[in-house]
This record gives C-alpha cells, sequence and structure tokens, in this order.
C-alpha cells in the first residue's frame, strides 16, 4: 500500500492560514477568547456588534433588539435573533407599535437575549452574547447567567434625567449587579458606536420623551 500524501494544496493551505488545527493553539490565538480587559474592544467585537445591530432592524417592535452569542474559541456565530412576538402568534406592525396598551404588550414579547438563548441552546455555554438596541434587562442577565454566558457586550444603562426612577434603567442596573456577582464579564459598547449603528440600520432610539426603554 502506498503512502497517501494528505498535503494540501497551497491554495488551500493559504485558506487555513492562521486556523491553527489544535484546538489549544485555536484557544490562545483567538480573536476575542482571551479579552479579559472590559473595555478593550477587538476588530471583532465591533464586528459582532454590527452584527446584532443589523439583526435588531428585523424587529418590528417600537423598540428594536438584536442579539449574537457568539463561541469566542471557534469564532463562530453559535446562534442570533430579536425581539418580538412568540412564535406563531401574529406579529403585524400594528400589534406591535401599539401604543394604547404597551404593558400587555410588554407581557407577551420575548426578549432578543432569550430568544437567541433559546436557538443556541447548550452551545450558548462559554460563549459571548452581543446585545444592541436597549440595555440588557434582569431577566435575561439571569438567563444569561444561567445558560453559561462568559461575556455580555452591550449597551450600560443610562439614567434618564426626567425619569430618574425608571424601571427599565433600574432593571438595567440590577442586571450589572448580577454579572459581577456571576462572574460575567460586562464590556459596555462605547456610544461613538453605537450612534454609528443606530444610524446604519436606521433603529429606534430610546429618547428620554418615549422614555421607558422598552428593555432589550
Ligand atoms: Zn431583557
Amino acid at each position: 500500500m502506498t503512502q497517501q500524501d494528505f498535503t494540501l494544496p497551497d491554495h488551500q493551505a493559504e485558506l487555513l492560514e492562521g486556523f491553527p488545527a489544535d484546538p489549544h493553539k485555536r484557544q490562545n490565538s483567538s480573536h476575542v477568547g482571551n479579552n479579559t480587559n472590559p473595555k478593550h474592544f477587538t476588530r471583532w467585537d465591533e464586528r459582532y456588534v454590527k452584527l446584532a445591530g443589523h439583526i435588531a432592524s428585523w424587529s418590528k417592535d417600537t423598540a428594536q433588539v438584536g442579539c449574537v452569542i457568539v463561541n469566542p474559541t471557534l469564532r463562530r456565530v453559535v446562534a442570533f435573533s430579536f425581539n418580538g412576538f412568540p412564535a406563531n402568534i401574529p406579529d403585524h406592525v400594528s400589534l406591535l407599535q401599539q401604543r394604547e396598551n404597551k404593558k400587555k404588550k410588554l407581557a407577551q414579547i420575548i426578549h432578543a437575549e432569550q430568544n437567541t438563548l433559546l436557538y443556541a441552546g447548550r452551545e450558548a455555554r462559554g460563549c459571548h452574547a452581543y446585545v444592541v438596541g436597549r440595555p440588557v434587562c434582569n431577566s435575561c442577565a439571569i438567563l444569561l447567567i444561567q445558560a453559561g454566558i462568559e461575556r455580555v457586550v452591550a449597551a450600560p444603562p443610562l439614567p434618564i434625567p426626567e425619569k430618574p426612577d425608571d424601571e427599565w434603567v433600574e432593571r438595567g442596573r440590577l442586571a450589572l449587579t448580577l454579572f459581577n456577582k456571576a462572574g460575567v464579564g460586562f464590556s459596555p459598547i462605547a456610544q461613538k458606536l453605537l450612534d454609528e449603528v443606530f444610524e446604519d440600520y436606521n433603529l429606534d432610539r430610546p429618547t428620554a420623551v418615549e422614555s421607558a426603554p422598552v428593555c432589550c
């Protein structure tokens, strides 16, 4: 039996350059996996933030939110989704954008993070979650922690001068406290990048007038 040559042709080898077959080496060379500095943003972080912004634009809700869950070791998107009514519930724009009974509508919405975690399943463990549209709320934080997400990249909850006791800002703050206690990394998205993404995808902006950021 003659020895077969498994050497890759040059054009294929070039494609794999920088992507070591050894998973340990792969982990060490990850673009985002070794990012332990919460304020440090890699080029890939920026790309995933922009991707989450694009996905947010698919939501028909008044508050458009997108979430992307990424495996930092494999550098692969595991799942992505946006907020809206659950599957098989009519989601006509008029139903999602009604302002008369906002509370009732909100009670029927699945948040982008929740939706994405359901798609990711067990693969969410050890992943990073990118959220664009609204700060992460406490309900989503609980699920992200429990699913084994190691790092969250999102906008921090900002105080609304006109509404110092806003419920969603409080829930956003609680989310950060939970991440901190659970040892989940949190990287705030710079306002400049957020502004760029909101503009590029024409996303609705949480304003003080509308206020009550409809959560994530
Ligand atoms: Zn939420």
